[in-house]
């Protein structure tokens, strides 16, 4: 009997596109062409990509920037890639500036930002001596459903006295990042490093000793803290030492940044929000209005943010060809968009990392 063709036909990955707003549609459409490219080149891997429209344009729109029906179609997804959501003009009619990616983390409990930070290539760097023998290569891990970013939603009196935010750390919190940050460190150089204010504030003793505990039951991992002023230096001085970094919301957030700075900027930063079930990939950067729809935006970021996604579902072989591709374009100094000093659009840095792919 003839094999049934049909049975030789993978089962696609089914991915939920969320273009966004600003640049964000230019670089999600550059990391959907690649995957497609790496399809068409793979009988064994097959995408099937559905757009939902979220963001500042969504709320023009409809009304609302992560529209319910849209929520529902993400969550039946396999993952979700996201370009960046949010305009600096679009408000809510408080004033309030939107922030529909702090929700969309807390509505599919993406607890641990994950923001891998590489050095390509010694140029792209504004620090001196780093490249290949003192290597640039850690993860943060940033805690992303609680933190100093959980009092958000409170009400302020603002015509009163006092205004004040909560730093809320829970031990489900606490365990479940440093958990997830020693698995990775496990899988890697096996070093794990908290970086918290344990000096200063009782919260923060809290999550060191959760951090402690936690890491008893990874004794093959060497573990470490640091206090978040001091790691804003040992970035700059010594970013080569760390492997994996594991902080509270808004330290993350802050030194997340930094660390993007130190490997070419925002265009070079991929990230995941990953939580049990769920996992949106996006680049570490916001929507740039000041660069949309010049073509000049880099695609980098969004496309490495697409590599982490094809990992998390388990497909780490298409992941490190993205990467090594990646990895052999920057190695052509002449190959960088606008933000880097190059001369390449973003469709041209696309197709140049394709070239390699
Ligand atoms: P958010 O508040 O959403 O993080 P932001 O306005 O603070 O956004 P970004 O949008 O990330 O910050 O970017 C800041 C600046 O960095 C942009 O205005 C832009 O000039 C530059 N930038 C960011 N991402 C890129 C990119 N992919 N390519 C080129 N330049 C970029």
């Amino acid at each position: 009997m003839l094999p049934d063709p049909s049975a030789q036909t993978p089962k696609p990955f089914h991915i939920a596109v969320m273009p966004g707003d600003g640049i964000g549609p230019e670089v999600a459409e550059e990391a959907v062409r690649l995957l497609n490219a790496l399809a068409a080149s793979d009988s064994t891997l097959r995408f099937e990509f559905e757009t939902l429209d979220v963001g500042a344009g969504a709320y023009l729109r409809h009304g609302n920037p992560l529209p319910e029906e849209a929520l529902t179609a993400a969550g039946r997804a396999d993952a979700m890639l996201l370009g960046a959501m949010g305009l600096p003009e679009v408000r809510w009619p408080d004033g309030r500036e939107m922030t529909p990616q702090i929700d969309l983390r807390e509505r599919f409990d993406l607890y641990a930002g994950l923001r891998p930070i590489k050095l390509y290539h010694p140029e792209d760097s504004p620090l001196k001596g780093y490249g290949e023998s003192r290597p640039i290569d850690f993860i943060l891990v940033r805690e992303s459903t609680e933190g100093l970013f959980s009092a958000r939603l409170h009400q302020q009196d603002s015509e009163g006295q006092e205004s004040r935010d909560v730093l809320r750390i829970t031990r489900k919190g606490a365990e479940r990042v440093c958990r997830r940050a020693f698995e990775l460190a496990r899988r890697r150089r096996k070093r794990c490093t908290l970086v918290d204010k344990a000096n200063v504030l009782p919260s923060m003793v809290f999550f060191r000793k959760i951090f402690e505990e936690i890491g008893e039951e990874f004794p093959d991992v060497a573990r470490e803290h640091v206090y978040v002023d001091a790691m804003a230096l040992f970035m700059v001085r010594k970013p080569d030492v760390y492997d994996v970094i594991v902080t509270e919301n808004m330290f993350g957030d802050i030194l997340s940044d930094l660390a993007a700075g130190i490997v070419g900027g925002m265009g070079m930063a991929p990230s995941g929000d990953i939580g049990d079930r769920f996992g949106v990939f996006q680049p570490s950067h916001g929507t740039a209005p000041d660069i949309a729809g010049k073509n000049i935006a880099n695609p980098v970021a969004m496309i490495l943010s697409a590599a982490m996604m094809l990992d998390w579902l388990g497909l780490a072989d298409p992941a490190s060809r993205i990467e090594a591709a990646v990895s052999r374009t920057l190695a052509d100094p002449a190959k960088r968009t606008p933000d880097m000093g190059g001369k390449l659009g973003t469709i041209a840095m696309t197709n140049a990392i394709l070239a390699e792919l």
